[in-house]
């Protein structure tokens, strides 16, 4: 668990009451102040099988996301996909935990896991990307979670928050300042990879509109103060390509 956002989820009753009645919606962000660049790049999460309708772990109306990633994408010269890619009997998986059931949680070495159904297995089509994405000028697919007794949320570092996935040092030596950070889920891989983006010094958008969350126990509002306390700017996908 990422530590700010663990601190936060142990607060999420009173953070979801208070962010559903109280908190205020973030100004968008001008077309100009949000528009990429050559130095920036676009970071699909885990736009796969498994995490839309269908799927093995299915995020509500994932599927939803694809044509306006699809519409993004041009206004992209660098683009990043990740793919979840679980060994069988992986230690995310709550089937290898005697007695645990999906979205219960356990102690693992590097922190509380969350439970999940047997989700992106490598080479099963489950874990395949969703074959409409069109994304012409990705070049890197950054593959997470192969490590079996590992979770990998982040793009950019394993769950243990020392095995480095290499995508920071990739993206600084092709002269990468500013990342955009679409997929799924909002509340769990986006957000990670858009807090490791922050923590790599990079400045950081979440196009929210081009996510979907689980939103597990308050998940979702979790992550976003988790977020917007870390300095991502949550934009909407209006502020780059006209809809
Ligand atoms: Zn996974």
């Amino acid at each position: 668990m990422h530590p700010s956002l663990q601190a936060l989820l142990t607060l999420v009753p009173a953070l979801t009451l208070a962010t559903a009645f109280a908190a205020p919606v973030a100004p968008a962000a001008s077309r100009d102040a949000a528009a990429p660049d050559s130095r920036s790049a676009l970071i699909v999460v885990d736009v796969q099988n498994c995490f839309v309708e269908g799927g093995s772990l299915p995020v509500k109306d994932g599927l939803a996301i694809v044509p306006l990633i699809n519409r993004l994408a041009p206004a992209f010269d660098n683009i990043v996909v990740t793919q979840d890619w679980h060994t069988p009997g992986h230690a995310s998986f709550a089937s290898s935990h005697a007695g645990k059931k999906p979205f219960e949680t356990t102690a693992m070495p590097y922190g509380t896991q969350v439970l999940w159904p047997d989700h992106c297995v490598q080479g099963s089509g489950d874990a395949a990307l969703v074959k409409d994405l069109k994304l012409p000028t990705a070049q890197l697919i950054i593959r997470k979670g192969f490590h079996q007794g590992v979770d990998s949320y982040s793009a950019f570092e394993e769950a243990d928050h020392r095995t480095s996935t290499g995508l920071a040092a990739y993206l600084k030596a092709r002269g990468i300042a500013t990342v955009y950070v679409v997929g799924l889920a909002t509340d769990f891989c986006v957000a990670w990879t858009a807090l490791d983006a922050r923590k790599a010094g990079f400045r950081t958008f979440v196009i929210e509109d081009a996510t979907r969350a689980i939103d597990l126990n308050g998940s979702l509002a979790a992550s976003m103060a988790a977020m917007r306390k870390a300095g991502v700017q949550v934009i909407r996908s209006s502020a780059i390509a006209a809809p």
